[in-house]
């Protein structure tokens, strides 16, 4: 299962930082549900965070390929990396669409690992994945916008410095398309809490730092304003994409782990005087899941590729996240048959994995949304809603 592609330096590195985490730690933190704040000092510290920041700004300026093979390696070797993934598609909304004077004033601070983007404000309670019909208001007074409404899901807001939110600025009965007049907004979280946000967290099945926020009449300075008033959802959309290729490749990183631990233990377990792995009841799942990994892996590489070319990769990125959360759930699936009644002991980590990559089916958006997304924009079939 090596990849000879050319990213075999930043798999090694990244490999080297996490030997210093191992199962044991991922365990610990999922066990008192924490977050892996080491772990994430440690990325920061190496400059894994800011990969795809400009060498201008002070970061690496890798292209999404290459990061989304550091968020692959770090879920290959058993950690997750969606206590961090926040970063890489969050900068990019500010560098692709924010003023040169907000590029200066935040990338260097991000790349230099003195401030965390982490976190990226859509959802809300009562529209769900109509986004556009979503209810939070900007409404400009002077020199700043006072931000009224509700969101929901907000993952790592309390360790993140600033957060890209998403709110309607002209109402929705006054725009031609129903995607303009939204705009998004840099929002200093401690400055938030401190002036009408507040955030309640949620409990959830995974480790996964996840909050419902509101905001009661929230001032965010003028200057916060990413790009044009109006066009916010226009930018969000290729943060999106972005978002579902790295999510691709983490749930690729998960299905080799997941491979990994089968096959190894299918060759250990001796049962009825044999390996387990020697019936093919239990190696033919797991060489299935294996060819369906392995061909997640290209469209997720085909999604990375055409994002680092400029050319458009909505269908790409759709198609790379379903295919390579399905491949890692069924991996999941098969990985804890294999291991029959030790799959379900915390201490063989597959149960953690199990929970964690059962995620991508619904966020950052759920394979319903997707069979439509391709069933409308590239088959041309009619719109369902
Ligand atoms: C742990 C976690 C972390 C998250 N982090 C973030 C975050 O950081 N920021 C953020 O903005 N959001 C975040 N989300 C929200 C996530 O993006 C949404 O949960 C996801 O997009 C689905 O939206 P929903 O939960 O409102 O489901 P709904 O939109 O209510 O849909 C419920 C179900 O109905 C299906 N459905 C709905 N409409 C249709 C239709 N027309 N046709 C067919 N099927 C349909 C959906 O596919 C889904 O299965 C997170 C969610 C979770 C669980």
């Amino acid at each position: 299962m090596e990849q000879n592609d050319e990213f075999q330096e930043i798999r090694s590195a990244v490999r080297a930082l996490c030997a210093d985490f191992p199962d044991e730690y991922f365990r610990t933190v999922d066990a008192q549900r924490g977050y892996p704040e080491r772990f994430v000092d440690a990325l920061i510290q190496a400059g894994w965070l800011s990969a795809m920041i400009p060498e201008e700004y002070g970061g690496s300026g890798l292209g999404l390929t290459a990061a989304s093979v550091i968020m692959e390696e770090i879920n290959r070797c058993g950690g997750n990396s969606g206590a961090v993934h926040g970063q890489m598609y969050n900068m990019g909304t500010v560098l692709r669409n924010g003023s040169r004077a907000q590029k200066e004033t935040y990338l260097p601070r991000i790349a230099a690992g003195e401030l965390r983007i982490q976190s990226m404000a859509v959802t809300e309670p009562t529209t769900g994945s109509d986004t556009t019909k979503l209810k939070t208001t900007a409404v400009r007074k002077e020199d700043r916008y006072v931000i009224n409404g509700q969101k929901v899901w907000i993952s790592r807001v309390q360790h993140s410095d600033l957060m890209i939110l998403l709110a309607r600025t002209t109402p929705l009965a006054e725009v031609r398309r129903k995607s303009e007049g939204m705009s998004i907004f840099i929002v200093d979280v401690q400055e938030a809490l401190a002036r009408g946000m507040t955030i309640r967290p949620i409990p959830n099945m995974v480790n996964h730092e996840t909050n419902e926020l509101f905001f009661d009449n929230l001032e965010v300075p003028a200057q916060n304003l990413i790009g044009e008033e109006g066009q916010g959802f226009r930018y969000i959309l290729d943060g999106l994409n972005a978002e579902r290729t790295l999510i691709a490749a983490e749930c690729i990183g998960d299905g080799y782990w997941f491979i990994e631990r089968a096959t190894r233990y299918a060759n250990e377990r001796v049962v009825f005087d044999r390996p387990i792995g020697r019936n093919q009841g239990v190696q033919f799942p797991i060489a299935e899941v294996y060819i369906e990994v392995e061909a997640a892996n290209l469209m997720r590489f085909e999604a990375a590729r055409r994002f680092d070319a400029h050319l458009s990769c909505g269908a790409e990125a759709n198609m790379a996240k379903y295919l390579a959360a399905k491949a890692s759930w069924e991996a999941a699936n098969v990985c804890l048959q294999t291991h029959g009644g030790f799959g379900f002991a915390c201490e063989y980590d597959i149960e953690r994995k199990f929970r964690e990559t059962r995620l991508y089916q619904v966020a950052p958006i759920s394979t319903n949304l997707i069979f439509s997304y391709v069933a409308e924009h590239v088959l041309g079939l009619p719109r369902s809603f």
